[in-house]
């Protein structure tokens, strides 16, 4: 089965190139448009993987990630912080917050996907659940 992702992003035009890329992967992520209700699907739903904005009005990624990283059952989520590359200066932050990684913005169509999953698992990639090649 591949990963459960859930997506976390409140700019409408990266969630759907976002969205777009994980579908033609074979994906199918669940989607939260802001902070509140990413909490309450990561909650709800325990995804293997949270790719979360940093840049969020209210509450931003690192209130998400420091509430996700103390929910019971999501101890194994892999919590990715999608941010623009200038903001990757704060590399050692983003960890120190308890992200697991990071992908840059704007994202790039062309190395989304492999970046994504050298996050995860390989059991836990499209392609591994169905025995494709890399
Ligand atoms: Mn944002």
């Amino acid at each position: 089965m591949p990963a459960s992702i859930l997506v976390v992003e409140d700019n409408e035009d990266n969630l759907t190139l976002v969205v777009y890329l994980l579908r033609a992967h074979g994906y199918e992520p669940l989607l939260a448009r802001n902070g509140p209700d990413g909490m309450r699907i990561a909650a709800e739903t325990r995804p293997d993987v949270i790719l979360l904005d940093l840049l969020m009005t209210d509450v931003d990624g690192y209130e998400v990630v420091r509430a996700v990283k103390k929910m019971a059952g999501l101890e194994l989520t892999r919590v990715v912080a999608v941010t623009a590359s200038a903001m990757i200066g704060d590399r050692e932050r983003i960890i120190a917050a308890g992200f697991d990684g990071y992908i840059q913005k704007p994202i790039d169509p062309r190395t989304f996907i492999t970046t994504l999953e050298r996050l995860l698992p390989p059991v836990a990639t499209a392609a591994g659940a169905t025995g494709g090649e890399r």
